[in-house]
């Protein structure tokens, strides 16, 4: 059922769009033009971004469990904080599920559980990794944050929808914050300094400079700083 809609939505689109482009080569005024393109972008969403969106509930919903296990291991607060904005981030996909009718595969899940068998088995690893020792669970923490800029950055560039784009975009903000927050955690109980596994260095240095340059809010990362920690 939640196949043939979205299969019905992709038609409807490309109906919808090449209406538009039709009647804009006919020369109608851009008003028009313009409205009949705010409604194909806040009313449908395509099969891959549909996928995306499950994948990305499930993927928040994978930092949260992962961070309520680890604080019940080894009780850091770190990580009841950023749990915390887990839930909201796993929210905000289950908000945007919900708007475009999508099914939700968290729906009646427990913690530690998955529709999506790659991230049953990621939760059982990280797990297990972050419960050796508080570096341990740091650096699992710095991986999921890692993983989640990966995946949210891919699926930003996959999707051309206004209501995604800003969902995905707060959740990488706060991503950001978390990766920041794990790091300078490793490094002021362990002494130890953390090693990008996901991100390229570069792309890695930038995220965590953000945090560090003076005056804020300059950058792609460091404009929530001062601001509410999404
Ligand atoms: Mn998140
Ligand atoms: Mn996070």
């Amino acid at each position: 059922m939640f196949k043939k809609m979205l299969a019905t939505g992709a038609l409807a689109l490309f109906t919808l769009t090449s209406t538009v482009f039709a009647v804009g080569a006919a020369d109608v005024t851009p008003t028009a033009n313009t409205a009949a393109q705010a409604i194909v972008a806040s009313a449908t969403v395509n099969s891959e971004e549909a996928a995306a969106l499950q994948f990305m509930r499930e993927e928040e919903k994978l930092a949260h469990d992962v961070y309520m296990t680890l604080s019940d291991a080894g009780g850091l607060r770190v990580f009841d904080n950023i749990a915390a904005s887990e839930q909201k981030h796993t929210e905000a996909v289950a908000a945007l599920l919900d708007r475009y009718e999508i099914a939700d595969p968290a729906a009646g899940k427990a913690l530690g559980e998955f529709t999506d068998v790659k991230l049953r088995a990621l939760y059982d690893q990280l797990v297990a990794q972050g419960s050796k020792s508080v570096a341990d669970a740091l650096k699992a923490g710095a991986a999921i944050e890692e993983i989640d800029i990966r995946d949210l950055q891919e699926r930003l560039a996959g999707t051309d929808n206004a209501a995604i784009q800003r969902v995905y975009n707060n959740l990488l903000a706060g991503s950001g914050n978390h990766l920041r927050a794990f790091v300078s955690n490793l490094k002021s109980r362990t002494g130890e300094t953390y090693a990008p596994q996901y991100l390229s260095q570069a792309a890695y240095d930038a995220i965590i400079t953000a945090s560090g340059s003076q005056g804020g809010g300059n950058g792609r990362w460091g404009s929530r700083r001062g601001g509410r920690r999404p």
